[in-house]
């Protein structure tokens, strides 16, 4: 599924939120990690819930961003462990992956995320 999103190991096209469409990490910014994480699943409804008991599923597809400067744009959510949750910037959407604090390395999760360019309505783009 996501082979054709690779190039040189790399991301071929920049990575955007699914959500808000905002631009989270420009192309061949992050290197392709093939991984098995469990990270809390999307749309956290019952957030009263221990986080012993959050939802998870495992991803195995990641980009490695190793620093978290790289970024566009990203947010910081909640610290599970050694592990902080990168969420959209703007929208709060998340966790679309997870910054290693020990390691300081980033993995955003391809499932996760949207790859390609803005959705722009074709209007008169040329002007
Ligand atoms: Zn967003």
């Amino acid at each position: 599924m996501c082979e054709n999103e690779i190039l040189n190991n790399k991301n071929k096209q920049n990575v955007r939120c699914r959500y808000c469409n905002s631009l989270i990490l420009r192309k061949e910014q992050g290197e392709y990690l093939k991984l098995q994480i469990d990270l809390p699943l999307m749309h956290q409804k019952n957030t009263t819930k221990d986080v012993n008991t959050i939802e998870t599923e495992e991803l195995v597809d990641f980009w490695l961003v190793n620093d978290m400067f790289i970024f566009e744009n990203v947010g910081f959510s909640n610290t599970i462990g050694k592990r902080k949750y990168l969420i959209c910037a703007d929208c709060d959407m998340g966790p679309v992956g997870y910054h290693d604090i020990a390691t300081k390395k980033c993995y955003l999760a391809m499932q996760r995320v949207q790859h390609g360019n803005e959705l722009v309505k074709i209007e008169n783009a040329l002007t």
